[in-house]
């Protein structure tokens, strides 16, 4: 996964949350560009919005909240812009204590509190936004694609070029097709 983003986002854990039980809410815009995700690349024409609820455990700070966007993307198959929209959970666990126990923790499951007491929660952020995105786009599960001989939308025309180039390999591997004679036949252009 790459991404792009105008800056990193800090919440210092003072005021409002430097005693235990204590909670914050904040509700702002997360300043993003476009993710690069599986097959494809989603474009974000307005930043996302997060409102997420800060909380001192005593161990750590608790993230949880949701952040909503719009993906602007196109189809792999047809290549027509679709936009997806993002409802994404967010969820962090800072802890508070450099040397806080973490041994049945993954490396994704939890951060630390900094030295100038903030917490991060870009990653955060880019992660809710990221489960919620498909690896394959497709504007229509049953999406036809493009034609691969002639490149028309299958979608909104029918073309008959694999129709056409099955005929044409018939008549290649078959010699005795009545077409075969014409193959090196050479026509004469003036009537
Ligand atoms: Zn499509
Ligand atoms: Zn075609």
């Amino acid at each position: 996964m790459t991404h792009q983003s105008n800056k990193d986002i800090h919440i210092p854990i003072y005021p409002y949350l430097s005693k235990v039980g204590q909670s914050h809410k904040y509700i702002d815009s997360f300043e993003l560009d476009q993710i690069s995700f599986g097959q494809a690349l989603y474009i974000f024409d307005a930043n996302p919005q997060y409102e997420i609820a800060l909380t001192n455990t005593g161990d750590a700070i608790l993230v949880q909240g949701k952040i909503t966007a719009i993906a602007k993307t196109s189809c792999v198959r047809c290549l027509d812009e679709i936009q997806i929209p993002i409802n994404g959970n967010v969820e962090g666990y800072f802890f508070l204590n450099q040397n806080a126990n973490i041994k049945d923790l993954k490396e994704d499951e939890y951060g630390f509190v900094d030295s100038k007491n903030t917490i991060c929660i870009n990653d955060n952020l880019y992660a809710a936004i990221t489960y919620e995105l498909p690896f394959t786009p497709l504007c229509n599960q049953d999406c036809k694609g493009l034609c691969q001989y002639c490149g028309c939308d299958l979608n909104k025309t029918a073309c008959d070029c694999v129709q056409k180039i099955a005929e044409k390999k018939e008549n290649e591997i078959n010699p005795n097709s009545p077409f075969a004679v014409l193959k090196d036949y050479k026509f004469d252009d003036d009537d």
